[in-house]
């Protein structure tokens, strides 16, 4: 295999993709060389194709949340991963150890690297990844579901981080993949209502047709809308999955006194946020930053059990259509809720 060669999706410049003759990767010997199957586009991967993502320099190829099958292992990897094993890959891992890994908190190590962005991701037929970072997939979960186990672990993470939300009403903002997730996450965990706000009209329906009670911003002040329907009383947990600082504001003021606001979305870099009422009302907010390894293994536990979703609204498309999907998500993403790219078989 050493001369083979594979197609590639290259995000060249801001706003510039193209499809690359590349040679197959030969992995390390504690490498896996994984066949793509799927490869989702991740919001964080959008602003990285703009050019607003200080982490992602072109020439690169994107990519990490995916499946595939086993196509070669280096020379020290252990029996339990062999050729032909369906697998996805937990994109986050740790060159070197720290106390955060040893608190099972790998995602904020200082030297964590990121499959796609640190190094080639899964937009090509082939990718090279770290054995550690493999989990093969049960028999239950088909390699198109387990493209999604990333993306649900973001979700798992904030519904650990919500606490105790049984019974109790909670909001998310923004129902693009991670608002839906969390909103689903949320539910598993036996919160009351779940609110979901989104001023996309078909994004929101999808909030709905998954078990959210939808309000549309344009219709309805947010904060009132919550106010309202919770007799002045407020949420107990809202999930912030945009990143602006008027949703982050509207997570403050809508969260009762004692609650917790959790910040998901990266829109912004920076926000103004209600800070005094923060403080009068001692409510918590929390960054939630993607999964740990434990949150991973429960979002491949949760697609095993059918438990989450965001069919029908998934797009498959072949990999070289990648530049226009990106396009497409960026500038009117409508009824969809995640494309999975699928490099040529
Ligand atoms: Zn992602």
């Amino acid at each position: 295999m050493t001369s083979a060669t594979m197609q590639a999706l290259v995000w060249t410049a801001p706003r510039e993709m193209q499809m690359q003759t590349q040679d197959i990767p030969t992995p390390q010997p504690d490498e896996v060389l994984i066949r793509v199957a799927y490869a989702g586009i991740c919001g964080s991967e959008l602003s990285g194709y703009l050019g607003h993502s200080a982490l992602r320099v072109p020439p690169l190829v994107m990519g990490h949340e995916f499946s595939g099958t086993i196509a070669a292992v280096g020379s020290a990897v252990s029996d339990d991963l062999h050729e032909g094993q369906a697998v996805t890959v937990n994109p986050l891992y740790c060159t070197e150890p720290s106390e955060y890994q040893e608190r099972g908190l790998d995602q904020l190590c200082p030297s964590r690297r990121l499959i796609g962005a640190h190094r080639p991701g899964a937009y090509a037929q082939y990718v090279t990844v770290p054995a550690s970072t493999v989990t093969v997939l049960p028999d239950t979960v088909s390699l198109r579901t387990g493209a999604m186990a990333e993306p649900v672990g973001c979700a798992v993470r904030i519904a650990e981080l919500a606490g105790d939300v049984a019974g109790q009403d909670c909001l998310v903002i923004g129902a693009g993949p991670i608002g839906l997730l969390a909103m689903q996450t949320l539910l598993l965990k036996d919160a009351g209502r779940v609110f979901i706000a989104d001023t996309d009209g078909e994004r929101l329906a999808m909030g709905g047709a998954l078990g959210g009670v939808a309000i549309d911003p344009k219709a309805d002040d947010v904060v009132s809308h919550v106010h309202d329907a919770t007799r002045q009383r407020g949420v107990v947990v809202a999930v912030d999955a945009v990143g602006l600082a008027i949703t982050r504001a509207q997570c403050i003021s809508a969260t009762m006194a004692a609650g917790t606001v959790i910040f998901s979305g990266l829109h912004e870099e920076t926000s103004t946020v209600p800070a005094a009422d923060i403080i009068r009302r001692e409510i918590v907010v929390r960054g939630s930053f993607a999964y740990s390894p434990a949150n991973f293994a429960e979002a491949v536990a949760l697609l095993a059990e059918d438990k989450v979703r965001l069919d029908p609204w998934i797009v498959e498309a072949p990999l070289a259509d990648g530049g226009k999907w990106f396009d497409r998500l960026i500038d009117a993403p409508g009824n969809v809720s995640k494309v999975l790219l699928q490099p040529p078989a």
